[in-house]
């Protein structure tokens, strides 16, 4: 069976298991094996391109998984050199800029810059003695910080691996996540799982959490006086998992971590800075159930996550 045959056949397969459309990418299943028989007609001659103009931009390849193996070859991303910032930076004094020996770092757009890496936040963190991200995640059981533990049936700690490399911050649990006390466990949980394999990684090798502990009733807004009592917490996962890169997840997470008000449309795209440790911006997992047309922009999203965590084991 050559290879267009196996293609078939997998998508076939893919599609009676209920399957209908590609994780990341505009494409549905059945519009690939449209354009796998399309293949088999003769092509047309191609233009030929004309070269990209002169170096101004830095270009990153997509990571080749099996994931996205059916896909049509993503464009690749177009960065920015350094120099081109997002607007509303604000550095806070005192924070370090990217590490000289990042070098790769420095061909992506810089963002934000979020508090010192030798800052006081982490010592003034009331948590700052607990040692064990278990140990954490029993505090976070028993909190009664904010009000959100009365109306919630569980406290939701995250979970993960305690060394991981990238770790997913999301916003609140939702209905699912409440029920089993287990973070992104429903339908957005499900395609976040798929986004990561998109980008090789299972939800083992990550380390999953949200800015509040609690189920904010009926998934309602999460508040200023609830994110002040959670987010020590939040601080002190990252501050012990010490990730190479923090993938923030819809507006609610990234604005809270870049205490910005920066629409995540300008967000995205840049490679800030949390405390030194590089954080990339994409869309809600929810948010892409709603509007499939930024699965491409989340793919390019997670690609640069992936890029920075393969230039750091370089
Ligand atoms: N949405 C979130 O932000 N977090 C979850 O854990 C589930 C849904």
């Amino acid at each position: 069976m050559d290879a267009r045959e196996r293609l078939r056949t997998y998508l076939e397969q893919r599609r009676e298991l209920g399957e209908s459309e590609f994780v990341l990418d505009g494409m549905s299943v059945e519009e690939a094996l449209g354009a796998i028989d399309k293949l088999r007609s003769p092509q047309p001659t191609r233009v030929q391109a004309r070269p990209a103009p002169a170096a101004v931009t830095q270009t990153v390849r997509a990571v080749p998984t099996a994931a996205v193996m059916t896909a049509p070859p993503a464009p690749p991303i177009v960065i920015p050199r350094v120099g081109e910032r997002v607007t509303d930076v604000h550095a806070v004094e005192g924070a370090k800029e990217p590490h000289a020996d990042d070098e790769a770092m420095t061909n992506f757009k810089q963002g934000l810059v979020v508090g010192n890496v030798n800052g006081t936040l982490f010592e003034q963190n009331p948590f700052h003695g607990v040692r064990t991200l278990k140990a954490l995640a029993t505090l976070v059981e028993d909190c009664t910080r904010c009000q959100l533990y009365k109306t919630a049936k569980n406290a939701v700690p995250g979970e993960g691996d305690p060394d991981a490399d990238l770790m997913c911050v999301g916003e609140a649990p939702g209905a699912n996540e409440d029920e089993t006390g287990q973070p992104f466990v429903g339908q957005a949980g499900g395609l976040l799982t798929k986004i990561l394999a998109a980008i090789d990684l299972t939800r083992d090798q990550v380390f999953i959490v949200n800015v509040l502990k609690h189920r904010p009733p009926g998934n309602r807004n999460p508040q200023p006086d609830e994110v002040a009592a959670c987010s020590p917490y939040l601080v002190r996962q990252i501050q012990m998992v010490k990730p190479k890169v923090i993938l923030a997840l819809g507006t609610f997470a990234a604005q809270t971590l870049l205490d910005t008000k920066t629409p995540i449309g300008k967000l995205r795209g840049a490679v800030h800075r949390y405390y030194g440790i590089p954080l990339v911006v994409t869309y809600h997992p929810a948010a892409l159930l709603r509007n499939p047309a930024w699965k491409r922009p989340t793919w390019e999203d997670v690609k640069l996550a992936r890029h920075i965590l393969d230039s750091s084991k370089s």
